[in-house]
């Protein structure tokens, strides 16, 4: 049996003409009219004024926390249930993440949390410069409420929405309610261009800065004239092909993906001990991938059990994310609860998501785990 793997890129004819193309052209690297247009497409498609296109959503991040003026010694509030791309770039920039639990309905930033932790330092005087958002697996977080806590003590938003491209929050695309908003195109995401990221946001003075910034921040001189630090961010005219042509299908891979995920909702959430988040009402999110949670007393086997049995069957699962106050590298952070993070968790496993994942494949997938369920129970 061929190996499934939990979320594979997914090209298509589109990806594969434009990418030859900006090759035939000879416009390899770097950028070029390929990322012109990718730019634009982009920020088009999420509703964004202003998009910079880079080589990583984790460079992203980095090159929004430097335009967000966050430095030496500042701190930045990072929900703790994320990816450790999130919260490695805040430490790039000498900040420091104060790590905040998740909330039940949306995995994301606990809004309670957030009130806590922002009243507490208020009193202090040691605000954080910026309140990183996150819309994990491709849920939106608890937006309005976020913003109007962040309104009421000045903090500025930096929104994640690696996970996210094509997640609508109330109607209107996420990605919209930060200073600057970031995504990602690594190999496992929605859409991919191999390895790429994306910066957007409404201020183009600053989205400007990112491009410059991301190009060595060579000042416009022919000799090589640098005044401030930079980065080799940029994204290359070959990927950036691939990302347009991933474009034209973003809306199928959505589907896809949540074709993913009611089905096997309405299969496996029969199961004793098995349950899935529902979507609050308004929302569209992306099913990034498919998240059970697992009672393993009443199911009858654990998240372990269940990934090896899938295993054992060359079928890739994975646990989510592990928090990030969880982990040895910010074992010292400041953590702002945590139990529902945790919980989440030791509890959760993230089945094959990928948005060109056959009916046979998923109803293979589905035996596995329903016979996990019979077998160990
Ligand atoms: C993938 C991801 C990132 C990092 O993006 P890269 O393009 O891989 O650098 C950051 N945050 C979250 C939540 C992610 O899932």
């Amino acid at each position: 049996m061929e190996r499934i793997y939990l979320s594979p890129p997914h090209m298509g004819t589109a990806e594969r003409e434009l990418l030859l193309e900006a090759f035939d052209s000879n416009w390899i690297a770097p950028l070029g009219p390929m990322v012109d247009a990718f730019e634009q497409e982009f920020a088009a498609y999420v509703e964004a004024p202003f998009a910079a296109a880079l080589s990583s959503g984790t460079g992203a991040i980095h090159l929004a926390l430097i335009l967000m003026g966050i430095g030496q010694g500042d701190k930045v509030y990072v929900p703790s249930l994320t990816f450790s791309g999130s919260a490695n770039p805040v430490t790039y920039v000498g900040a420091e993440p104060v790590l905040l639990d998740a909330e039940e309905r949306t995995w994301n930033l606990c809004p309670a949390r957030l009130a806590e932790a922002l009243a507490e330092d208020a009193k202090r005087g040691t605000l954080p410069k910026a309140v990183m958002i996150v819309h994990l697996y491709g849920q939106a977080a608890e937006v309005d409420e976020i913003v109007a806590l962040c309104q009421q003590y000045e903090v500025p938003i930096l929104e994640d929405a690696a996970e996210a491209v094509g997640t609508r929050y109330r109607g209107r695309h996420v990605g919209n309610d930060g200073v600057l908003s970031i995504y990602s195109f690594n190999g496992n995401k929605i859409m991919s261009t191999s390895g790429g990221g994306m910066l957007v946001g409404a201020d183009e003075a600053m989205i400007q800065r990112a491009r410059f910034l991301a190009t060595q921040a060579r000042e416009p001189a022919p000799h090589y004239q640098h005044e401030v630090i930079g980065y080799n961010y940029r994204m290359s005219n070959l990927l950036a092909a691939v990302g347009r042509g991933q474009l034209q299908v973003i809306e199928d891979r959505v589907a896809a993906r949540r074709a993913n995920f009611d089905h096997y909702q309405q299969v496996l959430g029969a199961l004793p001990g098995l349950s899935f988040t529902q979507e609050p009402e308004g929302d569209r999110g992306t099913r990034w991938l498919t998240v059970m949670q697992i009672d393993r007393d009443t199911f009858g086997a654990s998240p372990e059990d269940l990934r090896l049995a899938l295993e054992e069957q060359n079928i890739e699962a994975r646990p989510l994310w592990k928090p990030m106050h969880m982990q040895p590298v910010f074992r010292d952070c400041r953590m702002v609860g945590g139990a529902v993070a945790e919980r989440l968790f030791e509890n959760g496993l993230c089945l094959p998501s990928g948005s060109a994942l056959t009916q046979e494949q998923r109803e293979h997938i589905i035996g596995v785990v329903s016979a996990s369920a019979k077998a160990l129970s």
